[in-house]
């Protein structure tokens, strides 16, 4: 579980690097390392996994939102004011 906020969809120039970095240490040539940790940094790979629409009320969901894996891996998500709502201790029938 965690909280995505809009920092989380930035390119990450330094992440791209440390990649970059990390496969020419394992014996990469230049150009490959290039080829394979291009996008890396790329936040759209993260977006794609990512639920679009809240678990609870169905709405769209807007930055920031709560996160977590679900059954089979699957990624929900929700409003943080519907995530606050599922937590409350005592739920009324
Ligand atoms: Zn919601």
């Amino acid at each position: 579980m965690g909280l995505l906020t809009e920092k989380d969809f930035q390119h990450d120039t330094e992440k791209e690097l440390d990649r970059y970095q990390g496969l020419l240490e394992a014996g990469l040539s230049e150009e490959e390392a290039r080829k394979s940790s291009a996008g890396s940094g790329d936040p759209w790979t993260l977006w794609h996994k990512l639920p679009h629409d809240c678990f609870l009320c169905h709405k769209k969901l807007t930055l920031p939102f709560i996160y977590w894996h679900g059954v089979d891996d699957q990624m929900i998500g929700f409003h943080i004011q519907c995530a606050e709502h599922l937590s409350e201790p005592s739920q009324k029938t």
